[in-house]
């Protein structure tokens, strides 16, 4: 199977604003940003989407989490508060089959999303 855009960004072959990186996930910016700040979190293991998550993901799961609020803090939106979303599927408005979480700060939500 041919790697996704994200899989290439985790493996250094594409460029991307890393803020984050360890063994089990990459944080980089998004290249199109919905807010002021919009870091995504996705796992290094390539899992498309949410549906596709196992039993044996939970641990990646709740370190990702801890990522996400430790990286939240690193880009100076933790203060003040921020939105963690996860598109799945076309419906969802996925539109990279590599599972992500976008981290979205530095203006007020509205709710609810579009
Ligand atoms: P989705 O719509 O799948 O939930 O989110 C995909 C996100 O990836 C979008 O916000 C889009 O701007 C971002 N994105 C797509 N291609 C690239 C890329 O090559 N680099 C980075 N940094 N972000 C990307």
């Amino acid at each position: 199977m041919s790697k996704t855009i994200f899989q290439k960004i985790a493996d250094r072959e594409i460029p991307a604003d890393i803020v984050y990186e360890d063994d089990q996930c990459v944080a980089f910016r998004d290249v199109s940003p919905k807010a002021p700040t919009h870091v995504l979190v996705i796992p290094r293991e390539p899992i498309p989407s949410l549906e596709h998550l196992a039993e044996e993901n939970a641990a990646l799961l709740g370190h990702i989490w801890l990522v996400i609020r430790d990286v939240a803090r690193q880009v100076g939106i933790a203060e003040k508060g921020y939105r963690v979303v996860v598109n799945c599927g076309s419906d969802g408005g996925q539109t990279v089959d590599h599972l992500h979480f976008h981290i979205l700060g530095g203006r007020l939500m509205d709710w609810p999303p579009g």
